[in-house]
């Protein structure tokens, strides 16, 4: 990438860090160069703290990384709009963002798992995860394992046996979630629409 390190004479651009689901803006840092190919090389957001003078890798004492998910240049290649899936609050203050916000589209745990399903949707070893495998197989393979989870539902819906309706309940929501992403949506783009039902 063509990034032009010296506009600000001082080798540092800005970088706005933007959660991957949300799409909330998480914070605003700067990166050198060296800062940049560290958080390419490592998956994890990596600035040049002007105040602690040195590379400073967001989480290095609270764990509360930043998973790199894309980097891109803006229109004249001086600023950084950075993608990533956030490990915890990204504020030392303890909120989402450095602006005091929480996470507007919050589903609680159901946030989590559409994080986590990101994740593997872009790093993980599609030997290992299961999730990542089903990404591997495509959409018409997501959508039909939908579609029999559904089914499941329905089977399940007619007997008296509670644990099998949820937990087919729970395979449904699951791979739901997972075909919302693989056609690059999430649960909030579906909670939107039945919210304009709504009004
Ligand atoms: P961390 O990188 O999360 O382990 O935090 C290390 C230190 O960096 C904290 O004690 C704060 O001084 C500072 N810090 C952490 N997160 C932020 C942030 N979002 N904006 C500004 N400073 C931060
Ligand atoms: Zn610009
Ligand atoms: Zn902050
Ligand atoms: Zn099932």
């Amino acid at each position: 990438m063509n990034i032009d390190f010296n506009k600000n004479k001082d080798g540092l651009v800005p970088a706005i860090i933007q959660d991957a689901i949300t799409k909330n803006v998480l914070m605003l840092g700067y990166m050198n160069e060296e800062a940049y190919n560290k958080t390419v090389q490592t998956e994890k957001v990596t600035f040049y703290s002007r105040t602690k003078e040195r590379l400073w890798t967001k989480g290095e004492e609270s764990g509360n990384f930043l998973n790199l998910v894309d980097i891109k240049n803006d229109c004249d290649n001086d600023t950084l709009l950075v993608s990533v899936n956030p490990v915890g609050p990204t504020c030392h203050t303890g909120t989402a963002t450095c602006w005091g916000e929480e996470n507007k589209t919050n589903f609680g745990f159901l946030s989590n798992l559409e994080a986590v399903i990101t994740d593997r949707k872009l790093n993980a070893d599609k030997e290992k995860s299961y999730v990542a495998s089903l990404f591997e197989k495509g959409i018409n393979k997501i959508a039909q394992k939908v579609g029999e989870e559904a089914v499941e539902v329905v089977i399940e819906a007619k007997d008296a046996n509670d644990d099998l309706f949820l937990n087919e309940s729970a395979d449904l929501l699951f791979h739901y979630l997972i075909l919302l992403q693989a056609k690059n949506y999430t649960l909030d783009d579906v909670v939107k629409v039945l919210k304009n039902r709504h009004k």
